[in-house]
């Protein structure tokens, strides 16, 4: 089985029963009802604002409709209506396999949460889920693509399954280096990602609310950093959830191409911006990869040969590009 032990990756998937939540933007601190509802086939995720003008309320959840990447993802639609903070809902419904999904909110941002994606996942869980007549399709590298933006860099390669590999790099020593390599699954993702919590450092906190951003912040909904330590009393979840949550992030950013990809992420100090940059630059280089559906991947003859790209060969292409970038 590709890609996952416990859920059929083979055909497309959505939610059983509407889960509803209600809870406090990170960002805009609106409270926001939230529901989420099933969707027919290739409908893919749909964010609906239902307090705007019914013409005007749909925002599909696609990697062209994001309009800003500063502190989090928004997406928009044609008449300006946007969603902020999309991303670790996005990285919830992708991590439990549900493709297909309307996400109805009464105001401008998905609620915070705890600042993880475990929450969204428990909704998820509760709603319970089914299989729907259509295959699940998936975009599969055949080449590597790059973006860079100064020392940041993301590289997709070919692979047979989705794997991430991120690394961090922080001054602050209560963050620091951390690399974290995981091979995408359910199994993997509940476990490993899901409960890892967004971060922000204590000495921004003013200059943030000064531009309108953070302002639903809390130590309920984000580690803070003071100095160098984390001043939250429960600690931390892991001893690298820094590093954890950026994952959950690149997977809420890549689940906006609007199917999985089938390769290795490897990135080096992502963020939002240039996880839509990747995104952006694999709908240029069209060459690069093409549309499979699950079956297909495990049947497709050489892929033996694209499996033998390891995380030392991607190791090996992070420092080339370290060095030209440098
Ligand atoms: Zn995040």
């Amino acid at each position: 089985m590709i890609a996952a032990k416990n859920i059929d990756w083979m055909t497309q998937r959505t939610l059983k029963s509407n889960v509803r939540y209600v809870g406090i933007g990170l960002h805009t601190g609106h409270r926001v009802s939230m529901r989420v509802r099933p969707a027919g086939i290739n409908t893919g995720i749909h964010f609906i604002r239902k307090d705007m003008p019914v013409a005007e309320r749909l925002i599909l959840a696609r990697w062209d409709n994001v309009t800003d990447t500063q502190q989090c993802t928004v997406i928009s639609n044609q008449y300006g209506v946007s969603v902020r903070s999309v991303e670790h809902l996005m990285a919830a419904l992708y991590g439990c396999g549900i493709d297909n999904a309307l996400v109805e909110l009464d105001g401008p941002e998905v609620p915070a949460m705890d600042g993880s994606s475990a929450p969204f996942v428990a909704l998820i869980d509760r709603a319970g889920a089914v299989t729907q007549s259509a295959p699940r399709r998936a975009i599969q590298l055949h080449k590597p693509i790059t973006v860079c933006d100064g020392d940041k860099f993301a590289l997709l390669m070919p692979d047979i399954t989705p794997k991430l590999t991120v690394e961090i790099d922080f001054a602050n020593g209560a963050v620091g280096f951390q690399r974290y390599s995981v091979e995408l699954n359910d199994d993997t993702f509940k476990r490993e990602l899901a409960k890892a919590r967004t971060f922000g450092f204590a000495e921004q906190v003013g200059q943030l609310r000064e531009m309108g951003l953070a302002l639903g912040g809390s130590l309920q909904n984000a580690i803070v950093i003071e100095g160098e330590r984390v001043i939250n009393q429960e600690g931390l979840r892991f001893h690298d959830e820094f590093v954890r949550h950026k994952i959950l992030d690149c997977i809420g950013d890549l689940a906006l191409a609007g199917v999985p990809i089938i390769g290795h992420f490897f990135a080096h100090k992502p963020g939002h911006k240039l996880n839509n940059a990747l995104v952006h630059q694999l709908h240029t280089d069209v060459d690069a990869w093409s549309y499979v559906t699950f079956g297909e991947i495990q049947q497709r003859p050489g892929w033996r040969r694209l499996a033998e790209v390891t995380l030392a060969d991607a190791v090996q292409l992070a420092k080339a590009w370290l060095q030209k970038v440098a």
